[in-house]
């Protein structure tokens, strides 16, 4: 199936970014024309109805985001690293398993009460989602699901997103 097929494109490069560490690199998915029609198919079908907008991780988040969004007909608020966006709602510090990082949400572009799926590409700690879910709830929205493409189990994600709907469509 065309799905299983998709999936098989993500490549395992070993001691990436660090030595010890197996990055799942998706750029041989996102660049067939098949696979990435397939999975942000099947990530949109991930996407409550009432679902009022889409929140994406800077960068690969932002990618499939934007399909999923067109595809479901709902906009895309950017989740980014900080320095980017000329004006800020909020911003949020996490841990990294090496050091720190930062999120922030754009002013002015969620709206109190608005229920956002937040997009990514991998979930590993759950750190940098938990992080997105924090500064959406911060601005008032409520997160109803988090979609993502694969979930590495291992460093068990879902217990930094504890209550939260995660949907992944393939586990690793
Ligand atoms: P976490 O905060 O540990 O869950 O890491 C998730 C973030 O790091 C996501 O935004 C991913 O894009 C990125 N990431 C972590 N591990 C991988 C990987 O193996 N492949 C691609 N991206 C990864």
């Amino acid at each position: 199936m065309e799905l299983e097929r998709a999936l098989g494109l993500i490549a395992e490069v070993p001691d990436f970014p660090e030595p010890g560490v197996l990055f799942r690199d998706l750029s041989p998915l996102f660049a067939d024309a098949g696979g990435f029609r397939a999975v942000v198919d099947a990530l949109a079908a991930t996407v409550d109805p009432e679902t009022d907008v889409l929140a994406a991780v800077e960068a690969r988040g932002f990618l499939l985001a934007a399909a999923v969004g067109y595809a479901r007909g709902l906009g895309v608020v950017l989740v980014r690293k900080p320095g980017k966006l000329p004006t800020v709602a909020g911003r949020v510090d996490y841990a990294l398993e090496y050091g720190t990082a930062a999120l922030e949400l754009p002013a002015g572009v969620v709206a109190p009460g608005q229920r956002a799926v937040v997009v990514d590409d991998v979930l590993a700690t759950g750190g940098t989602v938990a992080a997105a879910c924090e500064l959406l709830e911060k601005a008032g929205a409520a997160v109803s699901g988090v979609s993502v493409v694969m979930e590495l189990a291992a460093l068990d994600g879902r217990s930094a997103l504890a209550g939260r709907k995660v949907s992944s469509l393939l586990v690793a």
